[in-house]
């Protein structure tokens, strides 16, 4: 019998520089080389992908960390309610010495109001300069009482991060995969495209058309003698009067969607996008062949 699939959606967050894009890296390993172009477009972003047998990893980047956006639709275990869901966990960094700088104390009093599960780790393990300074410092994390759990790890010799893919499974909530098992190693900006889309439905109309959407990019083509990507994707509905409100009227609400979100993509995309969208009606949510051509996974 094949294992039960869950997701667990991280926010990785911490000063500059203490190690939040080598240890991405490190978690993902070289695929999320791609990634990094830095769509700073959204609120959070998701800055790589893990899927380890049946835990798929989400790492989500978040400025602040109230409520970050999943902008994710359906096939979730999730009601739609908090489908623009909070993390499952926060992962806050910190290097292994030194006072805590003013946006760390920040970060930390976010933490606490916001009481969501967090765990603290301590990255660059690799210098310190004495087995007990480590314990120092994770006595002083586990004093501030807001962490679940400390942990230490070295995103750059590679030490601990099994570990702490382990302890974050803790915190994975049970349903299928949302993205498929080998994503941002084939065309990682197809995903963002459809969830910049997504994303600016959310924001756009009411609230039970965007969670019966689907986006699927049918043509992703790059001219770089002009710097321009044209776009088509096709937005899947599944009702005729949804398709009419995406539309709206005289084409403004499609017309609203589409430049909110061709600004964004160009944006992470770092060239000028030409983007045309199809609305398709398609009962697609209970038809299994059209699940796995959009790249959900059946649990
Ligand atoms: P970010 O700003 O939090 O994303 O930090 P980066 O991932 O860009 O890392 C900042 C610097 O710390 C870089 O020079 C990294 O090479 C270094 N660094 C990250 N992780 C480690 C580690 O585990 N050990 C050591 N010694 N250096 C690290």
């Amino acid at each position: 019998m094949q294992e039960q699939t869950s997701s667990v959606f991280v926010a990785l967050v911490g000063r500059p520089n203490v190690g939040k894009s080598s240890l991405t890296n490190r978690l993902v390993g070289e695929k999320v080389a791609i990634v990094t172009s830095k769509p700073q477009t959204t609120r959070t972003r998701i800055t790589g992908i893990v899927t380890r047998g049946p835990v798929q990893y989400v790492l989500l980047d978040t400025p602040g960390i109230h409520k970050p956006r999943t902008k994710l639709g359906e096939r979730m275990s999730k009601t739609a309610a908090d489908s623009i869901a909070d993390v499952d966990v926060t992962l806050m960094l910190f290097e292994p010495y030194g006072e805590f700088t003013q946006p760390e104390l920040a970060l930390l009093e976010e933490i606490r109001a916001f009481r969501g599960p967090a765990l603290a780790v301590i990255n660059k393990t690799d210098t310190l300069k004495a087995p007990q300074d480590q314990e120092i410092r994770t006595r002083q994390l586990e004093q501030l009482g807001i962490f679940d759990k400390v942990l230490a790890v070295s995103a750059l010799a590679d030490e601990g991060c099994d570990t702490l893919l382990e302890e974050l499974r803790a915190y994975a909530v049970p349903g299928p995969h949302y993205f498929p098992d080998d994503a941002y190693t084939d065309m990682p900006e197809k995903t963002l495209v459809g969830e910049v889309i997504r994303e600016k439905m959310l924001l756009n109309l009411r609230d039970e058309i965007p969670h019966g959407i689907a986006v699927t990019v049918e043509k992703f083509k790059e001219r770089p003698d002009k710097n321009l990507i044209d776009i088509d994707v096709n937005i899947y509905c599944e009702r005729e009067s949804h398709k009419g409100m995406i539309i709206g009227k005289g084409g403004q609400m499609l017309k609203k969607i589409a430049s909110q979100a061709r600004v964004d993509c160009e944006e992470f995309l770092g060239a000028k996008v030409n983007l045309q969208c199809w609305i398709k009606v398609k009962d697609w949510r209970n038809n299994d062949f059209w699940l796995n051509s959009l790249g959900f996974r059946q649990s």
